[in-house]
């Protein structure tokens, strides 16, 4: 595995620029990643699954320094970095363990009549050198979840984490508890520029995890070079909440899937629309949750939150909060730092909010629950879908079949019905958006299908046929293609019978010599 050195994130702009991975370095990476690539052809997928049982095996042993490492760079709690950072990985793993096989398999494909005696087939092929860029909200968990999907495909990797939490030295020894693991992922530090290098290498796909603003950067730079695009972006998911739930266990699902991470999560909730009837009952149960939460540094497993990682981001809430105070919202909790502790926000719940404040329309990525009314399904849905993200939302309801209804309605890339960002935790299902939120799937069958390029094999016996369709044309072929696009598609219960007589006299008629 190469590695270059690392930025650290309170470094001046002359250091940083001197850590970035140099424009040699990078084309160092791919050429040794082209390398790996061939290797990594010759491999069966059951070895590279090896390296997957191993990595389960270490991770679940070395749990407490991992997440050492993790909540240092990020300030997320040690609850939050087990369960969403570790047990999402573990599970991921788990998932490939299992449904590897058989998703990556050759597929037999039914072969039309027109081409009978024939065999279809899919060749499920490695793409060769992808490149992951991933964010700094779930550095290990995003991270891992790419690299890990892209190699078992027999891909080789080039890994650009996040400048804020690179976590150096943590992947390399992961991935040394497999010699072609090792082999075959390299991890390039730095911030933009560097992965603007990494791209110019021409990798086969990019893989981009983080922001719509980037996204759209690497899009351009990637369309000169016609390299492929996933692009998993930001999101305003929503909380759909009728007046028919069970309100304490509904606010409590809330008030978890807009705080988790600090609310720095893609898919939290960052708009909580309650029907009439319940919401300010509703409203009432969120702020005395609220007020039970422990948010603390330096936890040992007992926080609920931690803090925000980078100032940045905390400036955005802090601009969201005051510019909604200021044209008329309310601020029943929080509002401000935890005790002046640096980038520990409270959990700000926020009513009388509308669609001319920046926490409805912006992405907030932090921990702010902004709650609105709604009467009729109908109108939710039009206020729901009035955003230019799209990554997922939940919906609450004793009516299942509303439930379905509306999630059906929902413009997004996933729904959680009556729980919170659920579909996250079944690494079955696919991940990822639409609209803004971006395209493209991690996870699940169609996220895995995405690392490989599909091989289309069409096997013909080696017989002495000369095909009806080869040269030469003749008037008579011509009137048996067209009697034989009759007999396929006129409706007849006679149609395969007749093609069939009609196939045997275009193959006749084939083996005469002009
Ligand atoms: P970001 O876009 O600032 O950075 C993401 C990565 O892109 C980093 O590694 C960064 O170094 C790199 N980068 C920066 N400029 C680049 C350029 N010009 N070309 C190529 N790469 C470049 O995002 P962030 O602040 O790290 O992450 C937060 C964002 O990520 C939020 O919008 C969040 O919603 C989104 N996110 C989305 C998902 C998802 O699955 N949909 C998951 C997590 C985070």
């Amino acid at each position: 595995m190469s590695t270059s050195t690392r930025k650290s994130k309170t470094a001046p702009d002359d250091f940083v620029a001197m850590l970035e991975t140099s424009e040699a370095d990078t084309k160092q990476i791919f050429a040794d990643a082209a390398k790996a690539a061939e290797r990594l052809r010759k491999t069966t997928l059951a070895t590279r699954l090896e390296a997957v049982k191993k990595l389960v095996d270490h991770i679940t042993r070395n749990k407490e320094e991992i997440i050492d490492v993790i909540t240092r760079e990020t300030r997320k709690s040690r609850s939050d970095a087990l369960i969403s950072e570790l047990l999402g990985v573990l599970d991921n793993c788990e998932w490939l363990l299992h449904n590897a096989k058989k998703i990556l398999a050759d597929k037999k494909v039914s072969t039309p009549i027109t081409l009978l005696g024939k065999k279809s087939r899919i060749y499920h092929e490695p793409l060769g050198t992808v490149l992951v860029i991933a964010p700094w909200n779930y550095p290990f968990h995003i991270g891992l979840t790419s690299i890990l999907a892209a190699y078992v495909c027999g891909n080789a990797v080039v890994f650009k984490p996040s400048e804020i939490t690179p976590m150096q030295g943590l992947f390399e020894k992961l991935f040394n508890v497999d010699p072609l693991l090792e082999q075959s992922v390299f991890i390039a530090y730095g911030t933009g520029v560097t992965a603007q290098r990494l791209i110019d290498q021409h990798p086969a796909k990019i893989f981009f995890t983080g922001s719509a603003r980037t996204g759209k950067k690497i899009l351009a730079q990637a369309a000169d070079k016609l390299i492929p695009v996933d692009l998993e972006l930001g999101g305003k998911d929503q909380a759909i909440i009728f007046d028919d739930v069970n309100i304490q266990r509904a606010a409590k699902g809330v008030l978890w899937g807009a705080l988790t991470n600090a609310g720095q999560s893609c898919s939290s909730v960052e708009r909580i629309y309650v029907q009439d009837g319940i919401y300010d009952q509703f409203v009432q149960t969120l702020q005395t949750e609220i007020r039970k939460l422990v948010v603390n540094a330096g936890d040992t497993g007992n926080a609920d939150m931690g803090g925000m990682t980078v100032d940045f981001q905390l400036d955005i809430v802090r601009k969201q909060v005051d510019d909604a105070r200021a044209k008329g919202a309310r601020i029943l909790t929080g509002g401000d730092l935890l005790c002046d502790n640096e980038l520990f926000y409270m959990p700000t719940l926020l009513t009388h909010v509308d669609d001319s404040m920046l926490v409805m329309q912006q992405e907030t990525f932090g921990p702010l629950l902004p709650v609105l009314r709604f009467s009729s399904e109908d109108e939710v849905i039009q206020l729901s879908n009035a955003t230019e993200f799209g990554l997922s939302a939940s919906v609450w309801s004793k009516d299942a079949a509303r439930a379905e209804r509306v999630a059906r309605q929902l413009e997004c890339g996933a729904v959680s019905i009556n729980n919170v960002m659920l579909t996250e935790g079944n690494p079955g299902l696919p991940f990822g958006g639409t609209k803004a939120s971006g395209y493209g799937r991690q996870k699940g069958a169609e996220g895995l299908l995405g690392y490989t390029r599909s091989k289309s094999v069409l096997i013909d016996g080696d017989s002495a046929k000369i095909e009806p369709n080869w040269y030469p044309y003749t008037q008579q072929k011509y009137n048996l293609f067209s009697q034989l696009i009759d007999a396929l598609f006129t409706a007849s219960p006679w149609r395969l019978l007749k093609a069939a007589l009609i196939g045997m006299k275009l193959e006749a008629e084939a083996k005469k010599e002009r």
